[in-house]
Protein backbone atom coordinates (compact mmCIF):
# COMPACT_ATOMS: atom_id res chain seq x y z
CA UNK A 1 0.00 0.00 0.00
CA UNK A 2 1.64 3.41 -0.88
CA UNK A 3 0.68 5.16 2.79
CA UNK A 4 3.08 2.76 4.41
CA UNK A 5 6.98 3.82 4.90
CA UNK A 6 8.96 1.90 3.12
CA UNK A 7 12.17 3.46 5.21
CA UNK A 8 11.61 5.85 8.38
CA UNK A 9 14.41 8.07 9.59
CA UNK A 10 14.33 9.35 12.62
CA UNK A 11 15.83 12.99 10.95
CA UNK A 12 17.31 14.03 7.93
CA UNK A 13 20.37 14.05 9.19
CA UNK A 14 19.91 10.20 9.57
CA UNK A 15 20.10 9.74 5.78
CA UNK A 16 23.51 8.66 4.30
CA UNK A 17 25.34 8.97 1.52
CA UNK A 18 25.57 5.20 1.61
CA UNK A 19 21.99 4.61 2.37
CA UNK A 20 21.59 6.36 -1.05
CA UNK A 21 24.19 4.26 -2.93
CA UNK A 22 23.42 1.21 -1.48
CA UNK A 23 19.40 2.11 -2.83
CA UNK A 24 20.51 3.35 -6.21
CA UNK A 25 19.80 6.88 -5.25
CA UNK A 26 21.18 9.99 -6.69
CA UNK A 27 18.92 12.69 -6.21
CA UNK A 28 16.09 14.13 -3.38
CA UNK A 29 13.51 15.99 -3.50
CA UNK A 30 13.41 17.91 0.19
CA UNK A 31 10.02 19.09 1.70
CA UNK A 32 10.73 21.88 4.10
CA UNK A 33 7.98 22.23 6.96
CA UNK A 34 9.21 19.54 10.03
CA UNK A 35 11.70 18.06 7.20
CA UNK A 36 14.64 20.82 6.91
CA UNK A 37 13.46 22.85 10.03
CA UNK A 38 10.79 23.25 11.98
CA UNK A 39 7.41 24.43 10.73
CA UNK A 40 7.32 27.52 9.37
CA UNK A 41 10.84 28.29 10.55
CA UNK A 42 13.49 29.86 8.84
CA UNK A 43 16.47 28.31 11.24
CA UNK A 44 18.59 26.40 9.51
CA UNK A 45 19.96 23.87 12.44
CA UNK A 46 24.23 23.54 12.02
CA UNK A 47 23.43 19.78 11.85
CA UNK A 48 21.27 19.97 8.81
CA UNK A 49 23.84 22.57 7.20
CA UNK A 50 26.63 19.79 7.86
CA UNK A 51 24.09 17.29 6.18
CA UNK A 52 23.62 19.15 3.18
CA UNK A 53 27.11 19.58 2.55
CA UNK A 54 27.73 15.91 3.16
CA UNK A 55 25.19 15.47 0.62
CA UNK A 56 26.92 17.74 -1.86
CA UNK A 57 30.40 16.17 -1.44
CA UNK A 58 28.95 12.52 -2.46
CA UNK A 59 27.70 14.48 -5.23
CA UNK A 60 23.76 13.86 -4.25
CA UNK A 61 21.62 16.30 -6.72
CA UNK A 62 18.63 18.25 -4.36
CA UNK A 63 16.07 20.31 -4.57
CA UNK A 64 12.94 21.58 -2.38
CA UNK A 65 9.28 20.88 -3.06
CA UNK A 66 6.62 22.17 -0.51
CA UNK A 67 3.15 22.88 -0.50
CA UNK A 68 3.79 25.83 0.98
CA UNK A 69 3.67 29.37 -0.36
CA UNK A 70 6.53 30.98 -2.20
CA UNK A 71 6.47 33.91 0.43
CA UNK A 72 7.70 31.09 3.12
CA UNK A 73 9.71 28.70 0.83
CA UNK A 74 12.06 31.30 -0.91
CA UNK A 75 13.75 32.67 2.21
CA UNK A 76 14.46 29.39 3.21
CA UNK A 77 15.78 27.72 -0.18
CA UNK A 78 18.14 30.23 -0.47
CA UNK A 79 19.48 30.16 3.03
CA UNK A 80 20.27 26.68 1.86
CA UNK A 81 21.15 27.64 -1.63
CA UNK A 82 18.43 25.10 -3.25
CA UNK A 83 15.98 25.16 -6.15
CA UNK A 84 12.45 25.39 -5.24
CA UNK A 85 9.28 24.45 -6.01
CA UNK A 86 5.94 26.18 -3.74
CA UNK A 87 2.46 25.24 -3.68
CA UNK A 88 3.53 22.10 -4.92
CA UNK A 89 0.11 20.51 -4.58
CA UNK A 90 1.32 16.89 -2.68
CA UNK A 91 0.06 14.41 -2.73
CA UNK A 92 -0.57 15.52 -6.62
CA UNK A 93 2.84 15.01 -9.00
CA UNK A 94 3.25 18.53 -11.04
CA UNK A 95 5.82 19.58 -8.53
CA UNK A 96 7.43 16.73 -8.41
CA UNK A 97 7.65 16.66 -12.02
CA UNK A 98 8.95 19.49 -11.96
CA UNK A 99 11.81 18.70 -9.46
CA UNK A 100 12.68 16.16 -11.84
CA UNK A 101 13.81 18.15 -14.96
CA UNK A 102 15.14 20.49 -12.60
CA UNK A 103 17.59 17.51 -11.58
CA UNK A 104 18.16 15.98 -14.55
CA UNK A 105 17.96 12.34 -13.39
CA UNK A 106 15.78 9.21 -14.39
CA UNK A 107 12.61 8.67 -11.86
CA UNK A 108 14.70 5.87 -11.17
CA UNK A 109 17.41 7.84 -8.96
CA UNK A 110 14.99 10.32 -7.33
CA UNK A 111 13.81 9.84 -3.84
CA UNK A 112 11.12 12.16 -1.89
CA UNK A 113 12.43 13.19 1.34
CA UNK A 114 9.00 14.47 4.01
CA UNK A 115 7.53 13.87 7.34
CA UNK A 116 3.67 13.49 5.91
CA UNK A 117 2.50 10.51 5.07
CA UNK A 118 -0.85 11.91 3.24
CA UNK A 119 1.38 14.46 1.24
CA UNK A 120 5.10 12.94 0.76
CA UNK A 121 5.06 9.34 1.53
CA UNK A 122 1.91 9.83 -1.01
CA UNK A 123 3.12 12.16 -3.61
CA UNK A 124 6.43 9.70 -3.79
CA UNK A 125 3.97 6.77 -4.50
CA UNK A 126 2.03 7.92 -6.82
CA UNK A 127 4.90 9.57 -8.93
CA UNK A 128 5.92 6.21 -8.64
CA UNK A 129 9.51 7.69 -6.47
CA UNK A 130 10.44 5.98 -3.05
CA UNK A 131 10.23 7.99 0.23
CA UNK A 132 12.50 8.79 2.72
CA UNK A 133 10.05 8.86 5.68
CA UNK A 134 10.91 11.21 8.24
CA UNK A 135 9.33 11.28 12.09
CA UNK A 136 8.63 15.28 12.12
CA UNK A 137 11.21 17.13 13.14
CA UNK A 138 8.98 19.00 16.28
CA UNK A 139 6.09 18.27 17.45
CA UNK A 140 4.33 21.50 16.01
CA UNK A 141 2.41 22.15 13.03
CA UNK A 142 0.53 25.31 11.83
CA UNK A 143 -1.94 23.92 9.70
CA UNK A 144 -5.02 22.86 10.82
CA UNK A 145 -5.55 20.02 7.83
CA UNK A 146 -1.97 19.14 8.48
CA UNK A 147 -3.43 18.79 11.83
CA UNK A 148 -5.99 16.62 10.93
CA UNK A 149 -4.70 14.71 8.82
CA UNK A 150 -1.37 13.39 11.76
CA UNK A 151 -3.83 12.06 13.38
CA UNK A 152 -3.87 9.26 10.66
CA UNK A 153 -0.65 9.22 10.61
CA UNK A 154 0.42 6.22 13.34
CA UNK A 155 -2.12 3.36 12.00
CA UNK A 156 0.25 3.49 8.88
CA UNK A 157 3.45 3.59 10.75
CA UNK A 158 2.42 0.94 12.61
CA UNK A 159 1.72 -0.88 10.06
CA UNK A 160 5.74 -0.64 8.95
CA UNK A 161 6.44 -1.95 12.05
CA UNK A 162 4.10 -4.95 11.66
CA UNK A 163 5.83 -5.46 8.62
CA UNK A 164 9.04 -5.59 10.29
CA UNK A 165 10.46 -1.59 9.79
CA UNK A 166 13.23 -0.43 11.97
CA UNK A 167 13.84 3.26 11.64
CA UNK A 168 16.90 4.66 11.03
CA UNK A 169 18.90 6.60 13.99
MG1 LIG B 1 6.46 18.74 5.95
Amino acid sequence: MILTPEYVFRRIESITPEFLAQHGITALVLDVDNTLTADGSQVLDDSVRQWLDTMRAAGVSLTIVSNNTDKRVRPFAQRVGLAYVPLACKPFSPGLRVARRRLGVAKSRMAMVGDQIFTDRLAAGLYGIPCLFLLPRTPHDKNRVVRFKRKFEPYWLSKFYRNGGKIYE
